[in-house]
């Protein structure tokens, strides 16, 4: 499996992707909105684009799809329940259903409702674990050594956000300057295990986000389970 990360350069900050098989150079575009920058991308790599993926029906992931079809050809998949949200749809997604790229390359759906109610995230299994993961945040029933990649690039202002919430997180300390500055034409791809780290919302448990927690939302109860910490968590980032 080949993965190709595109930096948009847009006000969003969108990353789009291309999955291809090396034996056949058959490629998957993933939230397409740069169509240009993906169609040269593939034509540089020589690479054919057969297939589209929507990881939801917001317009920064959907808005190139009809530029790279009538370029391509390529068939565009969904979350089913997207069907009357993002026209032209070729094929539903369900948790499960399994998309194949070329001859090597498989990439199981997951069924991750949060950001919308139909979005879906892919993960590949085999020698290189990754999982895209769209616009949810998402805790994986993955491997730590899963590589993340988000559809938007985030990570400067979420390490912000966790030492807000954490003010003695090392790590997100140490990474943030660096995180600032960053080439995101060569955008650092994280892992499950460093997203444990470094995320406030992988963090659900942790004494001091909890306690720090309770300084905003004093009725916050004794033992918060972690969905209602993450959901305080949203709240606070929201307006952060
Ligand atoms: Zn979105
Ligand atoms: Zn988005």
């Amino acid at each position: 499996m080949i993965v190709e990360q595109i930096w948009t350069a847009n006000a969003g900050r969108n990353f789009n992707y291309l999955i291809a098989c090396e034996e056949t150079g058959e490629a998957l575009a993933i939230d397409p909105l740069d169509h240009q920058k993906c169609l040269a991308a593939a034509k540089a790599k020589g690479w054919t684009i057969k297939q589209i993926l929507n990881t939801h029906e917001h317009h920064d992931h959907t808005g190139g799809n009809q530029q790279v079809i009538a370029a391509t050809g390529a068939k565009l998949a969904a979350h089913a329940n997207a069907k009357d949200k993002i026209s032209g749809m070729d094929r539903g997604l369900r948790a499960g259903d399994v998309i194949r790229i070329g001859k090597t390359v498989e990439l199981e759906c997951l069924d991750t409702p949060g950001h919308t109610m139909s979005h879906i995230c892919v993960r590949s299994h085999g020698d290189t674990p990754a999982l895209f993961c769209g616009d949810t945040l998402f805790n994986a029933g993955a491997g730590e050594e899963t590589l993340i990649y988000p559809g938007h690039d985030y990570i400067a202002r979420n390490l912000g956000f966790t030492l807000d919430r954490e003010p003695d997180n090392a790590k997100a300390k140490a990474m943030l300057p660096q995180m600032e500055k960053q080439d995101t034409g060569k955008a650092l791809v994280t892992t499950l295990a460093l997203e444990r780290e470094i995320n406030t919302f992988f963090r659900l448990t942790s004494p001091l986000v909890i306690k720090r927690l309770r300084e905003a939302f004093p009725d916050l109860p004794d033992n918060p389970d972690p969905k209602t910490v993450f959901l305080r968590l949203r709240e606070l980032r929201n307006k952060w």
